[in-house]
């Protein structure tokens, strides 16, 4: 054997360590960006997930609100073996049908507030196009600034992380975008003092219409309607970020139906594919201001991925599935009050399936919730989120609450 296959193949084997949960790996073979839960997922179906050693865990974390139809849902199994027989990838130098029919049926989602997409491959590569598209927009009237929110999460690239208002993120990397000003989340006063100081030269507000990442905190209504009226009369325009909010999470299709507020520009990801990669810029007519040659995906919009997306789409978007989640999240927030007035946990926010527990030390609970075999996921500093996919039975709701239940009290 080459010495240095040799060399390489013992030095695999030492990095891979079996413990009794199951595979380890070390810091060689994947860089250590993740505080990676010591378990690895071979299968699941729909909220359940089996890991390598045949154990099974209720997932509420969806891949981070990824998994809308759970795990090996028939309907995305389809979609991709159809898709896949016909043609997997094509080049956006030529047009494929499943990315037409996606892009308009997304459009149609609308309600006659977005007119044109632009197709990409995730979530920050879906904020990236809209930072170029609004740089573009400011270019051309002398408006620089790009205004982002405070506790913001818009992704993790040298763009997104510009305007993503948390300082754990942006510290490490030193000097990102420049002409980047950030606002107080739901804070009127302090939005209204930045456009009377520097409303001529904002180009672009970005806001979730829930942060999710932040600690799922809605944007008010008031706000919502102040951030509009303001950005119209600045000739700026309004971007949503609907990645996790988004794709029938909240109830409606766009998280802005729900919020009352028509936004110029929103980035889609996460849920629209139920799994597979894929991000979405959508742009009304005054900022859909790209032209030939001014952006590209090699990737972005390619048959499988719109295939899957479209069919997905096709039946998050049915009024009977939305009124579902509107359903299941009633059921749910029953229950979480439930909780609240046992004083187990402090309260809870968020809207459809999109909720958050307060409590002290999300993380601690994360990690007793993983031990009992359930997945959460915490975010900002007091909040434990619950993502279910949305086609979850209220069946299995009960079973959720009853092993919340059971977690709480274990473990006071
Ligand atoms: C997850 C997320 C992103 C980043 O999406 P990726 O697909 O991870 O690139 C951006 N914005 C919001 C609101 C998100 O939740």
């Amino acid at each position: 054997m080459n010495e240095n296959i040799k060399n390489a193949s013992s030095h695999q084997s030492e990095i891979v360590k079996t413990t009794t949960a199951g595979v380890e790996m070390g810091s060689a073979a994947v860089m250590p960006t993740y505080g990676r839960k010591n378990v690895s997922f071979a299968s699941g179906k729909g909220i359940w997930l089996k890991d390598i050693q045949g154990n099974t865990y209720m997932d509420m974390v969806s891949g981070v609100a990824v998994n809308c139809l759970g795990h090996a849902s028939p309907v995305i199994t389809k979609a991709l073996t159809q898709q896949a027989e016909q043609v997997i990838h094509v080049s956006n130098l030529y047009w494929n049908e499943p990315q037409k029919q996606l892009a308009e049926k997304l459009i149609a989602l609308s309600d006659g507030v977005l007119q044109d997409v632009f197709f990409c491959n995730s979530g920050t590569e879906a904020l990236e196009g809209a930072l170029k598209l609004c740089k573009k927009y400011g270019k051309s009237k002398d408006k620089p600034y790009l205004v982002y929110m405070n506790n913001s999460f818009h992704g993790r690239t040298n763009g997104a992380l510009s305007i993503t208002g948390q300082e754990k993120y942006q510290t490490p990397f030193g000097k990102l975008l420049p002409d980047c000003l950030t606002v107080d989340f739901n804070d009127s006063e302090g939005l209204k003092d930045l456009f009377v100081k520097e409303g001529a030269q904002i180009a672009a507000v970005f806001a979730e219409p829930i942060q999710g990442e932040g600690g799922v905190i809605e944007m008010s209504p008031e706000y919502g309607k102040l951030l509009k009226n303001l950005c119209e009369e600045n000739d700026a325009l309004l971007v949503f970020d609907e990645v996790q909010c988004g794709a029938g999470r909240v109830g409606t299709y766009y998280a802005y139906q729900t919020l009352g507020v028509q936004p110029d520009i929103v980035c889609m990801a996460k849920g629209l594919g139920g799994g597979v990669p894929i991000g979405a810029l959508l742009a009304n007519g005054k900022a859909s201001v790209f032209e030939k040659g001014d952006h590209g995906s090699t990737y972005g919009g390619n048959p499988l991925m719109c295939g899957v997306a479209s069919a997905v789409t096709e039946v998050v978007s049915q009024e009977d599935f939305l009124k579902g989640v509107a359903e299941k999240s009633q059921q749910l927030t029953l229950g979480l009050q439930k909780l609240v007035d046992q004083g187990k946990i402090q309260g809870f926010r968020g809207q459809g399936l999109l909720l958050g527990m307060v409590v002290d030390e999300p993380s601690k609970w994360v990690d007793l919730a993983f031990e009992q075999k359930l997945l959460l996921i915490s975010a900002g500093s007091d909040t434990i989120r619950l993502l279910p996919p949305l086609n979850i039975t209220s069946e299995e709701i009960q079973s959720l609450l009853e092993k919340l239940e059971n977690l709480f009290r274990v473990s006071q």
